[in-house]
């Protein structure tokens, strides 16, 4: 759980497929998205982030394909994560709701911390 904000979820989620983007309103009034170009380049499941120090495939790929990047559903798993299904078939990715509010790019967010993504990842070792 995020230190700084206690616990937040998301209250509503809306999938904007003509937009890209999945737009959120969370527990603490914040109102957010996520574009599904940047939850697809930060899927934390095994395959796509890699685990205890092995890279996975999107420490390889530059590119990411039109099916990638189009999210058909998303389901919630128990209280905490939620997991997208992409039109390619991939569904293994769950994220954390503290993951997911991570990775808002509403302005907000970019203006508090604009240098949070490289190549669409965000970058997580930022401590202050
Ligand atoms: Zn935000
Ligand atoms: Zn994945």
């Amino acid at each position: 759980m995020s230190h700084d904000l206690g616990y937040i979820e998301p209250l509503e989620i809306e999938l904007k497929r003509d937009l890209g983007q999945m737009q959120v309103k969370w527990s603490d009034g914040h109102e957010g998205h996520s574009t599904f170009v940047t939850l697809r380049w930060n899927c934390p499941c095994a395959s796509c982030r890699g685990e205890m120090g092995v890279p996975g495939r999107l420490d390889f790929v530059k590119k990411l394909g039109p099916d990638e990047i189009e999210m058909e559903s998303l389901e919630a798993v128990g209280l905490y994560a939620l997991r997208p299904i992409w039109k390619d078939g991939h569904e293994t990715g769950f994220y954390t709701h503290e993951h997911l509010r991570e990775l808002c790019e509403c302005e907000q967010c970019m203006a508090e911390r604009p240098t949070k993504f490289h190549h669409h990842r965000l970058v997580t070792n930022q401590h202050h």
